[in-house]
């Protein structure tokens, strides 16, 4: 009796084996880190890579964990570049232009003043061969990387004072980084950068006049309706694109399977992720109207030389830097043929809808 319970389990057993799923069979189980630049939970890029972390487990069958840290849990939250590129860790969530400091062209493939709209973005990336550029230019680091969302248009900006002329510019401290400040430098203001967690008690006591941040869904979380009056549209980051990016040897080593879910699951965060910056902005901006604050616009002849400003920049850049300068052709090449639609498309329907 005993015996032939025994011989009943183990036929079970044997049965169950069989009939594991072929996903699973073919891949053997495979857990990854990923190290990312923002805070446990927070809203939209947060968020977005741990539903990520999740999605992957599931299309995985569970084959495929990629665990989520967020910044400062394994690395700093500036380190991941290089802790992924020395395979210390497998893979992060940031932005590009976080690593200018090893090379000046990754600037481009998050964005640029005056440059592609997300849309536009989007279409050099996948279409225009911003992701060919990006890859190689990655792969010298010992990096594969991958979209990993877009923030939409971010503003120009918090100001404690209007800003009628370049005059009013001129010695102000400002925290903003990457090439809007190189930008906001030329025309006079001091940039400065600091950690996220300072940014709203330096606006306050006054240690910084102006501060840029993200849109309206971020900055209102920031509070910095309290302490600055003046909130300008924006001009500088127009569509920063986010990464996911991996140890090259890492994603090499990776089975078909579990790159294409990467991909997928990846694919599906980034476009998530631009329509929910889209929706908590457009909510967030109607709480911003009603509170005292002034939605105001740089004038004319500042947003003519911040354009000059940039020119000069790009110049300075290029000269610097081949990777930058091939980088740059290709994002204008690009944008002079995207913008003859934009302008057609987009600008003329917004101005017919606003007639
Ligand atoms: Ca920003």
């Amino acid at each position: 009796m005993q015996r032939r319970d025994f011989l009943k389990k183990t036929a079970i057993a044997g049965a169950a084996t069989s009939m594991t799923p072929l996903m699973a069979k073919s891949n053997k189980k495979v857990k990854l880190k990923l190290a990312t630049s923002w805070p446990a939970r927070f809203s939209i890029m947060g968020t977005g890579i741990e539903d990520f972390e999740k999605n992957v487990k599931k299309m995985s069958g569970g084959s495929l964990e990629i665990k989520v840290y967020p910044a400062n849990s394994l690395v700093p939250a500036l380190s991941v570049f290089d802790a992924v590129s020395k395979g210390d860790i497998d893979a992060f969530h940031s932005g590009p232009y976080y690593w200018k400091g090893k090379n000046l062209a990754f600037s481009l493939f998050t964005g640029f003043p005056f440059g592609f709209t997300t849309e536009e973005h989007g279409a050099w990336m996948l279409h225009g061969g911003g992701l060919e550029l990006w890859r190689e230019l990655y792969a010298k680091y010992n990096l594969y990387p991958l979209m990993g969302g877009n923030t939409g248009m971010q503003m120009g900006g918090w100001f404690k004072k209007e800003i009628k002329s370049l005059q009013d510019l001129k010695g102000l401290k400002m925290r903003i980084p990457g090439l809007g400040g190189e930008v906001m430098s030329k025309l006079g203001v001091n940039p400065v950068l600091m950690a996220a967690g300072d940014i709203y008690t330096s606006l306050e006591r006054g240690t910084i006049d102006a501060t840029e941040w993200i849109a309206p869904a971020h900055d209102i979380k920031m509070g910095f309706d309290k302490v600055a009056k003046y909130y300008y549209a924006g001009w500088h980051e127009p569509g920063s694109m986010l990464e996911i990016t991996f140890n090259k040897k890492v994603w090499d080593g990776l089975s078909e399977e579990h790159q294409s879910i990467i991909e997928a699951a990846s694919a599906q965060m980034h476009s998530n992720m631009i329509f929910e910056f889209m929706a908590e902005n457009a909510k967030a901006l109607q709480k911003i109207n009603t509170k005292k604050v002034k939605i105001a616009h740089f004038p004319e002849p500042i947003i003519k030389s911040a354009k000059k400003a940039f020119d000069e920049v790009v110049a300075e850049q290029s000269a610097k830097s081949d990777d930058f300068k091939k980088v740059w052709a290709s994002c204008q090449q690009f944008l002079k043929v995207a913008r003859g639609w934009s302008d057609l498309g987009s600008s003329a329907y917004f101005k017919v809808r606003n007639s």
